[in-house]
């Protein structure tokens, strides 16, 4: 199935997105044109012929792209929630060189993300001294989960939705808890009855399970190339570290563990490091503009 993401470049390529410089250097096209701050865009780079590596380096991450035929590229990138609006480098290298073999300007829109605010236990807010340990050893597991970059890419379009439900909570809000302001939400919530199943929306690896203070039983999977999910607030998990899933296994099942206010599912999205909205995935991967090949 070449649907979806794997057909985006074919519905772009008659559209001005990103200029290449000039002369012999890869063409490079960045679908959306203007991505949006807590969004993934996609990354088409041609004319690239080499053994090694190909990756991207913009707003001081790095992402990697995974080879389509000879000479082609493809990747994901993300724009960091918090990225101010504007022209952004965006910079393609082989992985092991200094010297990028292409530069374009990738010109980020402006986005404003509205706010929430919520009531929640007062202990889930201001911490006691044990919980804050809790909390930051978990912080540190967590860290650890999401530096991992395996160097295949292990899913494939279409991406599904992990749970059927409502979207109770959008992410990017800002998030004022019991009064006080504490970031913003750096996942999708799905309202659904406790008991639902949560399922991969596409292939991968469990990377990490565990109970956690904020976000409940927890379960992280490892979609390849520094691209990681995470399913929090679960009634229980049903996958163990090192499991291999496919697209529909289940993960676990709705709850309402860690802080939460009610039975749903979050659903978070971690490119290189970035938070981004699960859903500009989906989009991305379902074939926006159908029609390339
Ligand atoms: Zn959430």
């Amino acid at each position: 199935m070449r649907a979806g993401i794997l057909a985006a470049a074919g519905c772009v390529t008659g559209l001005i997105l990103c200029a290449a410089a000039a002369g012999a250097a890869p063409r490079v096209v960045c679908f959306p044109d203007r991505p949006s701050p807590g969004e993934l865009f996609f990354v088409n780079v041609k004319g690239v012929a080499t053994d090694g590596h190909l990756e991207i380096r913009f707003a001081g991450r790095v992402f990697s792209l995974w080879p389509r035929g000879e000479t082609m590229w493809e990747g994901l990138a993300a724009v960091d929630r918090d990225q101010a609006p504007g022209e952004v480098e965006l910079a393609v290298f082989e992985a092991t060189r200094e010297v990028p073999l292409s530069r374009v300007s990738v010109r980020v829109a402006p986005r404003d993300y509205p706010e929430q605010k919520l009531t929640v236990p007062e202990r889930t807010v201001t911490l006691s001294p044990e919980d804050q340990e809790r909390a930051a050893q978990e912080a540190q597991l967590i860290a650890r989960a999401l530096a991992t970059r395996s160097l295949s890419r292990r899913w494939e379009a279409p991406v599904l939705l992990p749970a059927e439900g409502p979207v109770s909570g959008p992410f990017g809000v800002r998030r004022i808890y019991n009064g006080k302001a504490k970031g913003y939400h750096g996942g999708l919530d799905i309202a659904a009855a406790r008991g639902t199943p949560v399922r991969a929306p596409a292939s991968g690896v469990v990377g990490l399970v565990g109970d956690f203070f904020y976000t409940g039983n927890t379960v992280f999977v490892d979609h390849g190339l520094g691209l990681l999910t995470a399913f929090f607030h679960m009634e229980s998990a049903a996958v163990t570290e090192g499991q291999a899933v496919q697209a529909g296994d289940v993960l676990g099942h709705v709850g309402s563990t860690g802080r939460s206010t009610g039975a749903h599912l979050h659903w978070g999205l971690y490119l290189a490091g970035v938070r981004a909205d699960p859903m500009s995935w989906v989009r991305l991967a379902s074939g926006v503009g159908d029609g390339g090949e």
